[in-house]
């Protein structure tokens, strides 16, 4: 998109209380913002690592309770919610003709999905909730319905709301959030605004390991972090972006290898193109690749084509066998054409999330001063100064973890 010259706000939101955080916090004996934010920051490092541009804003459910509250109030004042005995606030999926229009599914079918988990206090078996009356021990806020704490489904609307406006471009999440997350934000929100929620929905699909789908149960479940300390994280972003977003990938020794080749050749192509700038130039030599516009207007095709990245990265490797018989042809190439094939190449990759300008692998002079300056704060007891210069680390993508033996670092 802003390849193309497009403005882009892009939202994306931590859910920082759920009941997982605060089951996990109970065993930890921790309070839930010490694990949300622990996760959150590991996932700022991993994803920056792997080339996902940054969020213009990432907000999170407990940052945004009093939107939560207003649009709670909003949907029970016009009838779309209603309070039950207990205190939780439901919306009535009844009142919206249109629920399940986004999975295409009649409420009949969608009922038989959620048959296990009816509720006594329910209209209806697919009602959800939107608020949760507080438990004992568990963090509260105060609202019209009593202490208790958002469900899962409104913060969305309400974010989106707070930072976007009442109907965006595009909303993206994975396949399993179809039904009933995004449902559900969509009757929220078109019964609040009595507008259109989203223009576009962009469902990825799953990962799965050796063909079968993670899960805890199976003992198949692998971080980012474990496959890219055996891979990098260059294999990674290769591997999501070597398959058509809403297929499922399959991750496995073979494929991580190939993924691992595929990226080993793309440098190895950069470097070759640099040393021929070095070495092999005349201004009178040979053209290095004479279809420069044909190609990049045969990724944008591609790309264009709701995100078609495997089509697109095919068209670099195309470029790459074409360049690579000119060089075994000739000797000499004019600097012009080298120059221009070497931003091509680097604007292409960059698309794709694969840069390969500078390399990443080495710890750049700036962060080994960093970290220098870390180890000697925390030598000297200066907390404070430590955690501030981690802070500064984990914005550029580098995580240092403190071990009694010293510090571990994690980069790219
Ligand atoms: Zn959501």
């Amino acid at each position: 998109m802003i390849f193309l010259g497009y403005k882009v706000k892009f939202v994306q939101n931590f859910t920082d209380i759920d009941d997982k955080i605060i089951n996990r916090a109970k065993d930890e004996n921790t309070d839930y913002s010490k694990i949300s934010e622990r996760f959150i920051d590991e996932y700022i490092v991993d994803s920056k690592n792997l080339n996902i541009l940054p969020a213009d804003i990432y907000p999170k459910a407990t940052e945004t309770i009093e939107e939560i509250i207003c649009i709670i109030s909003e949907l029970v004042l016009n009838n779309y919610a209603y309070l039950a005995p207990s205190g939780d606030v439901y919306f009535d999926t009844k009142t919206f003709r249109d629920y399940g229009k986004l999975s295409g599914q009649q409420t009949e079918e969608l009922v038989f999905d959620v048959r296990k988990k009816i509720s006594k206090e329910k209209h209806n078996s697919l009602d959800f909730v939107l608020w949760k009356s507080s438990k004992k021990d568990e963090p509260k806020w105060h609202s019209p319905w009593g202490y208790g704490r958002p469900g899962w489904h409104i913060e969305c609307s309400a974010m989106i709301r707070k930072y976007l406006g009442k109907t965006i471009d595009i909303h993206c999440g994975g396949q399993d959030l179809i039904f009933p997350h995004h449902e559900n934000e969509i009757a929220q929100s078109e019964c609040a605004n009595g507008i259109c929620l989203s223009n576009f929905w962009l469902h990825n699909g799953f990962i799965n390991i050796n063909n079968e789908k993670m899960s805890k149960s199976l003992n198949n479940f692998l971080t980012v972090r474990e496959v890219a300390e055996k891979y990098g994280y260059k294999s990674i972003r290769y591997l999501l972006v070597s398959a058509h977003y809403r297929s499922p990938l399959n991750l496995n020794e073979e494929t991580m290898l190939q993924c691992k080749n595929a990226v080993a050749r793309l440098a190895e192509f950069k470097s070759n193109l640099e040393f021929i700038l070095k070495n092999q130039v005349l201004d009178n030599g040979q053209i290095i690749f004479d279809d420069q516009n044909k190609s990049k207007q045969k990724f944008l095709d591609f790309m264009n084509d709701d995100l078609n990245t495997a089509g697109a990265i095919s068209v670099i490797f195309e470029i790459i066998r074409n360049v690579n018989t000119k060089i075994t042809e000739s000797k000499q190439f004019s600097e012009n054409s080298v120059l221009n094939l070497i931003n091509l190449f680097d604007e292409l990759t960059s698309v794709l999330g694969l840069s390969f300008k500078e390399n990443k692998n080495q710890i750049s002079d700036e962060i080994q001063k960093l970290i220098n300056k870390r180890e000697a704060a925390r030598k000297e007891q200066n907390w404070a100064l430590a955690d501030e210069i981690r802070e500064i680390l984990k914005n550029k993508g580098v995580l240092v973890e403190d071990k009694i033996s010293g510090s571990k670092t994690i980069i790219n």
